[in-house]
């Protein structure tokens, strides 16, 4: 719940209330938990646990944030429409043909994704859990088939390596770090790095960067904002 923060899609965060309660294998590392937990005896946590609302003055933040967009916001007749999932962490394979498709043949009137864009990442933290390049890989190449905006956002603590020489991964020293393969079934086995198999490697969020295959997809969704020029 702040103001300013570090997501790399983003530059301003702001929370309603204190309080969750796990819902999948994506909460598992929940450092909100943590939070309350640390700071409130985790009163706030869990089903039926009464939510901590915030202040006043907290709520009106975002309006003082938007003062100045809301300048121009008698220049913009025309509701944001923008819809994007935020898939992280990234535990698994996802098809999102329902959503964005492309459905039909080319020769077919297209409908429009339902979707305008992806940010994808891997998980960080203690206990943080690899994410499949496979898996990233996927939802990059459904994206460019349907026009959605991808934006991969991290990897995580757990990078992709390779033990086979010349590589285009990066070749590290496997005494000093802790690896584990992905099996054939994407099964994640956590006992050393396998030649054979996907071998991920925990050296971190930093050094694990932010690039998949090679490149930094930093697309973001399309915005439905009107030009100045329309509203005049
Ligand atoms: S990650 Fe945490 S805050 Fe987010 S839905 Fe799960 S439990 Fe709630």
């Amino acid at each position: 719940m702040g103001a300013l923060t570090a997501i790399e899609w983003t530059d301003m965060t702001w929370s309603p209330w204190e309080g969750c309660q796990k819902v999948g294998p994506c909460c598992d590392h929940c450092y909100a938990e943590s939070m309350n937990h640390w700071l409130r005896r985790g009163e706030n946590w869990g089903p039926g646990a009464q939510r901590r609302i915030y202040s006043d003055a907290h709520w009106a933040k975002p309006a003082r944030w938007n003062e100045s967009a809301a300048r121009i916001d008698k220049l913009i007749d025309a509701p944001v429409n923008t819809r994007f999932l935020s898939m992280e962490p990234l535990l698994g394979p996802v098809n999102l043909y329902d959503w964005i498709g492309p459905w039909g043949t080319p020769n077919e009137l297209q409908a429009p994704p339902m979707i305008d864009g992806i940010f994808v990442g891997g998980e960080s933290g203690r206990g943080a859990r690899p994410m499949h390049p496979s898996w990233a890989r996927s939802l990059r190449d459904q994206c460019t088939a349907a026009g959605v905006a991808y934006h991969f956002k991290q990897w995580g603590e757990w990078a992709p390596g390779n033990l086979f020489p010349g590589s285009d991964l990066i070749e590290r020293d496997r005494g000093k770090i802790q690896s584990g393969f992905f099996d054939y079934n994407e099964n994640w086995n956590p006992l050393g790095p396998d030649p054979f198999c996907q071998t991920m490697d925990r050296i971190g969020k930093k050094a694990a960067g932010r690039e998949l295959d090679g490149r930094i997809h930093d697309d973001f969704p399309r915005l439905t904002v009107p030009l100045l020029s329309d509203a005049e």
